[in-house]
C-alpha cells in the first residue's frame, strides 16, 4: 500500500519522521509539501499552523480525497485541539499528540473509535482517545526527500530533533502542552546517525529544533553541559561547523561551557525568545525570568564572542504603552544583531487562548484601532507596535540599517500579514469556545 505524508510548504521534521516509522513498517511512502495524492490511497497531513486549519484549498483537498476513496488523517502541533481539527477539515481521523505509536496501528485498523491516540466523530459526538507517550525516542532514521538540500527555513534545510518537553510554561507557547515538563532526551549516537544520513541525502545546513537546545539529556535538575558539547561536537564532525546553527535557547539555561561549545562548533549566533522588556508582560507571559536576566545573559554571550538575536511579542493581552515602551527600551539598551517581531498569537489550548478569550476586546491590542502615530495607515494597536519596534530595532542593531520606503513598504506588508492571521485565528478561537459577544 502506498501512503503520503504532506507537511504544508515545507517538509517537517515531523512529516520526514513519520514517512520513516510507515516506512520501516513496511509500507512504501513518500513525503511531499503540496496538496496532491492518487486517489484511494491514505494521506497524513502534517500541520503545524492554526492557520492551516482555515485554508481552504486544505479543506477542498480533503474532501476530493475523500469523495474518491482515500483516507485522509490530521496530524502534527494542531492535534493539540482535535476539535477545531474535526470541525474545520472533516478528516476521518486526528492522530493526537505523539504519534509515532499510532501512525501503523491506524493503517492496520482504520479510524476505529477506540484506537489509542486518535479523535474521531462518533455520532454526534467527538471521542478522544489520549496517546501513548513513545517510551523511548529511538526511531528509524527519517523519510528524506531528495531535495532536502533545497529546503530554506530560517537559514538551515533540516531543525533536526534532540529531545522533547521544556522546563518552561510560557503562556504562548505549545511545547510544554504538547511534549509536557519533562525533558525525554535522544541517544547522541541516534541523532548522529540521522545527521548523517540528511547529509548524505543533500542536507546542507542544519539546526536543532525549537525549543531550548542546551536542556538535551536534562536529568535531575540538571543540565548535562557534557552531552550537549559532545553533540555539537559531533555535528560538527559531520557537517562542519560553519554549517550549523545555534539553537534556541533559554537565557536561564546557558553558562561558560556551553555558550564556549556553540561559538566553537557553530555559525557562532544564538536566538533567545526574550519576548518583551516589561517584567510585568514577562510575568503575564509565565517566562520564568526578568528583562534583567536576559541582559545578563546576552553580555554574557558577547563575552564568548557570540551574535545575539531576539524574538519579541508584541500585543500581548493588557499590554500597555508602558510597557510596550519598556521594550522599546530594552532593544535600544541591548543592541541585539538581530531582531524578529510578532504579534501575540494565542494558539488554541494555550493559556493565551484562555486569556484573549477572557479579556474585554478594548483591552486587548489586537482587536482595537491604533490611536498613536500610525493611525493613518489603518492599523491596530499590535499592528502598529510591530511596525513601530521592527524599524526600532533596526537602528539600533551594530551594523548600519537604513530604513528605505521598501524596507518600510515590507514591514507594513508584513505586520498587516499578521496581523490579519492573528484575527482570524482569534475569530476560531471565540467560535469555538468563545461568548456570544465575541469577535466575528
Ligand atoms: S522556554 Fe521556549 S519552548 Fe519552553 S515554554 Fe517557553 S517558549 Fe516554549
Amino acid at each position: 500500500m502506498h501512503v503520503t505524508v504532506i507537511s504544508p510548504d515545507i517538509y517537517t521534521y515531523g512529516a520526514m519522521l513519520i514517512g520513516g516509522i510507515l516506512r520501516e513498517g513496511g509500507y512504501d511512502v513518500s513525503v511531499g509539501r503540496k496538496y496532491a495524492a492518487p486517489p484511494s490511497e491514505t494521506v497524513f497531513l502534517s500541520l503545524y499552523s492554526t492557520l492551516h486549519l482555515l485554508d481552504p484549498r486544505l479543506k477542498d483537498f480533503i474532501s476530493r480525497h475523500r469523495e474518491r476513496g482515500g483516507r485522509c488523517y490530521v496530524g502534527g502541533p494542531v492535534s493539540a485541539y482535535p476539535e477545531i481539527v474535526l470541525g474545520e477539515l472533516e478528516p476521518d481521523a486526528v492522530v493526537v499528540g505523539e504519534g509515532e505509536n499510532t501512525v501503523l496501528s491506524l493503517l492496520q485498523t482504520g479510524p476505529v473509535p477506540d484506537l489509542p491516540g486518535i479523535a474521531v466523530r462518533e455520532g454526534g459526538r467527538i471521542r478522544i482517545n489520549p496517546p501513548e507517550i513513545p517510551a523511548s525516542l529511538d526511531r528509524p532514521i527519517p523519510l528524506i526527500p531528495d531535495d532536502i538540500g533545497t529546503q530554506d527555513i530560517r537559514g538551515a534545510n533540516v531543525y533536526i530533533e534532540t529531545h522533547r518537553g521544556c522546563l518552561g510554561s510560557c503562556t504562548f507557547c505549545q511545547v510544554p502542552r504538547f511534549f509536557g515538563h519533562d525533558i525525554r532526551s535522544r541517544t547522541i549516537d541516534s541523532v548522529l546517525a540521522e545527521v548523517r544520513a540528511f547529509k548524505e541525502k543533500g542536507m546542507r545546513r542544519v539546526s536543532i529544533s525549537g525549543g531550548t537546545g542546551s536542556l538535551f539529556q536534562y536529568e535531575n535538575g540538571t543540565l548535562n553541559t557534557a552531552a550537549f558539547i559532545e553533540l555539537l561536537s559531533g555535528m560538527a564532525d559531520i557537517m562542519g561547523s560553519s554549517n550549523i546553527s545555534a539553537p534556541d535557547i533559554r537565557a536561564d539555561c546557558i553558562n561558560d561551557e556551553i555558550l564556549e561549545a556553540i561559538k566553537k562548533y557553530t555559525i557562532g549566533w544564538i536566538f533567545f525568545g526574550i519576548e518583551s522588556g516589561s517584567d510585568r508582560i514577562l510575568r503575564l507571559m509565565g517566562k520564568g525570568i526578568t528583562a534583567a536576566t536576559v541582559s545578563d545573559a546576552i553580555d554574557e554571550c558577547r563575552n564568548h564572542g557570540l551574535s545575539v538575536a531576539g524574538s519579541f511579542i508584541v500585543g500581548f493581552p493588557t499590554e500597555t504603552a508602558k510597557d510596550f515602551q519598556a521594550t522599546k527600551k530594552f532593544i535600544a539598551s541591548a543592541g541585539l544583531d538581530d531582531v524578529f517581531v510578532s504579534i501575540a498569537e494565542p494558539i488554541p489550548e494555550t493559556p493565551l487562548a484562555k486569556l484573549v478569550l477572557d479579556t474585554p476586546q478594548k483591552d486587548n491590542p489586537s482587536c482595537v484601532p491604533t490611536k498613536g502615530e500610525y493611525r493613518s495607515l489603518g492599523l491596530t494597536e499590535s499592528e502598529a507596535r510591530c511596525f513601530d519596534l521592527s524599524m526600532h530595532a533596526d537602528m539600533y542593531k551594530p551594523r548600519l540599517h537604513v530604513v528605505t520606503d521598501q524596507i518600510f513598504d515590507a514591514y507594513l506588508t508584513e505586520v498587516r500579514r499578521q496581523g490579519t492571521d492573528i484575527r482570524n485565528v482569534t475569530d476560531l478561537l471565540f467560535r469555538y469556545y468563545g461568548r456570544d459577544d465575541g469577535p466575528g
